[in-house]
């Protein structure tokens, strides 16, 4: 069976972490849409060019840009396999977008406490090149600003200073949160405790999908 994922939760909530485990343990892509976004803005691409001053706000790109991001994917071969959507769908209208060209079999819902969001992003630096999530109080690399995993460099994204992830979480709230009704109206949330670290998390991933 494939397991076309996605997942769930606030920002801060551990997705990307989670999934660049998951994505090694199951063998299928993890498309980051925030990922997708950051990169571009990187290389000042059109795209990059018109999400920026949105993304470092900490608001929504809108649905139909993203929408078409994400199909793009999925046009591409290797999500025929299963696949893990990190960051999206975001809002209802981008959930009824994905029914249109792929059955999601999971939703996973990271379960966490606003308390713990804020003190994981307020420390959070981030690898320009593998994309892994460091912190600079809980999990720092050895040099302030190199990744030991690959050499990259570790940096603050813009949208984690305190003013952009007060309006992250609003945003969340209104407009992310009313998915885990939505999935749960179809049988396909599955939650999970998103507390303690990637290890402790992948374990309760695994005994709710009876991996
Ligand atoms: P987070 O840590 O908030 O989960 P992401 O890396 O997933 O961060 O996304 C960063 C930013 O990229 C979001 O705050 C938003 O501006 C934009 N973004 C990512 N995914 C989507 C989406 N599905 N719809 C609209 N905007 C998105
Ligand atoms: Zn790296």
């Amino acid at each position: 069976m494939a397991f076309n994922l996605i997942f769930l939760g606030p920002p801060g909530a551990g997705k990307g972490t989670l999934a660049l485990r998951v994505k090694d343990m199951l063998h299928i892509p993890h498309i980051s849409t925030g990922n997708i976004f950051r990169e571009a803005i990187t290389a000042k691409t059109p795209l990059g060019l018109k999400v920026k001053s949105i993304i470092d706000a900490g608001k929504l790109v809108d649905d139909d840009t993203t929408v078409a991001l994400v199909k793009e994917y999925f046009a591409q071969s290797g999500m025929q396999a299963g696949y893990i959507l990190d960051g999206f769908p975001r809002t209802i209208a981008q959930a009824d977008a994905l029914a249109l060209f792929s059955t999601v079999t999971h939703a996973v819902n990271f379960d966490i406490e606003d308390t713990v969001v804020l003190e994981r992003l307020g420390g959070r630096r981030v690898c320009r090149s593998c994309g892994f999530n460091w912190h600079a109080s809980f999990n720092p690399p050895k040099q302030a600003n190199v990744c030991d995993k690959c050499g990259g460099e570790v940096y603050t994204r813009d949208d984690d200073k305190p003013e952009a992830v007060q309006k992250r979480l609003l945003v969340y709230r209104e407009q992310t949160a009313p998915l885990t009704a939505y999935y749960r109206a179809k049988g396909l949330l599955v939650d999970i405790d998103a507390n303690g670290n990637v290890e402790t998390i992948l374990t309760h991933f695994k005994k709710a999908l009876n991996l």
